[in-house]
């Protein structure tokens, strides 16, 4: 019989998941569906990257747009209904070197026979006041979600790894022109995709060069650059402004928890996709995958996450069950 853990929560949970954007509230519909008793750690900012995203264009199933704190609240209403349970606080300490495993917030340390990493990954950003000011009203950093409202318009992108590349060859779909603005005189990217950009008739590169403000009032109008070798300032007129100088996965928490690679995304290894370094401990979502990064594909690992879970959980039982017998 489970005792009632620390506010209220039953003690320990079969499955704690941390992170609540699409990966962690799919992982908690899935694992609550599957008579699982869930608990999930949203975090005090719950919901994910999505909640500060207008307009999703793209999420299946939505016809017209929806907002992406609409969606989120959708996902978490979806999961509790379920009887999963949400505690709206960040997790600051997690334990996985013993079983049952230990996930600390503020409100006190809950158990967990296993656990489900979905803390996704954050835009980096040059970090310029007008980028905070007009995010979401021109500012971006994701083409594939924001593209869109960019037909016809001219945009600026900053950085000059593969995701640059992306981002301004796919934005050459709207846009009439796209500047990839670099801080050196040359692209780290790969070969093919800097050829791919540097061909494109719509692409411009302005070497050498750094953005030092965003400018416009609820509104991108330009962008203020200085080259970085004469120190000479000038304004380009612009629409948009996409930040592509790559992404931060959010594992602080897990180092030497679980394995991460060079870049700090979790490391999936056999025998699932979902699996980390620690038998029992499964992630899902941005937290390792750096290269799709979109809200269906974190909510389709989300899912595999809780169904690696729910089996893992089972041979357990079994094992158990079976050492009992003899
Ligand atoms: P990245 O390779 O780390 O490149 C970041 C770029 O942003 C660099 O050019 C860097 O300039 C610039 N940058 C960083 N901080 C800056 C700052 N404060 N101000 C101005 N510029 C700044 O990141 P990424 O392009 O996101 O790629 C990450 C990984 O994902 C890579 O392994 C990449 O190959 C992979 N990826 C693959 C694909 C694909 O294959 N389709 C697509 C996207 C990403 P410097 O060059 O001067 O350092």
């Amino acid at each position: 019989m489970p005792c009632p853990g620390p506010a209220g929560v039953d003690d320990p949970s079969d499955v704690v998941i941390i992170g609540s954007g699409p990966a962690g509230c799919t992982a908690a519909l899935y694992a609550a569906r599957a008579n699982l008793k869930v608990l999930v750690l949203a975090g005090y900012e719950s919901g994910g990257q999505l909640m500060i995203t207008s307009d999703v264009e793209n999420y299946p199933g939505f016809e017209t747009a929806i907002t992406g704190p609409e969606l989120m609240g959708r996902m978490r209403k979806q999961a509790e209904r379920f009887g999963a349970r949400f505690l709206d606080e960040d997790a600051t300490a997690v334990d996985f070197t013993v079983r049952p495993f230990t996930v600390t917030s503020d409100s006190g340390t809950y158990r967990a026979h296993c656990a489900i990493l979905a803390t996704g990954s954050a835009a980096k950003w040059l970090g310029l006041p007008s980028e905070t000011r007009l995010r979401g009203h021109g500012v971006s950093a994701c083409a594939t979600c924001d593209g869109f409202f960019f037909k016809d318009k001219r945009v600026v992108v900053v950085g000059g790894g593969d995701s640059a590349m992306e981002e301004a060859t796919f934005l050459t779909k709207y846009a009439t022109e796209v500047t990839i603005v670099h801080r050196r005189d040359s692209f780290r990217a790969s070969k093919i995709m800097q050829a791919r950009a540097l061909n494109h008739p719509k692409i411009k590169v302005v070497w050498d060069t750094e953005v030092t403000e965003i400018l416009g009032e609820g509104h991108v109008d330009g962008v203020r650059l200085k080259n970085l070798k004469t120190g000479a300032e000038r304004v380009l007129a612009c629409d948009g402004y996409f930040s592509a100088i790559g992404h931060t996965p959010n594992t602080a928490l897990f180092r030497g928890q679980v394995r991460l690679d060079e870049a700090g995304y979790i490391v999936v290894e056999g025998p699932h996709e979902t699996c980390t370094s620690v038998e029992g401990v499964f992630a899902a979502g941005d937290v390792f995958d750096h290269r799709y990064k979109q809200a269906v594909t974190a909510a389709g690992s989300g899912c595999k996450a809780a169904i690696d879970a729910e089996k893992w959980l089972e041979s357990q039982r079994a094992v158990m069950a079976t050492a009992k017998a003899n």
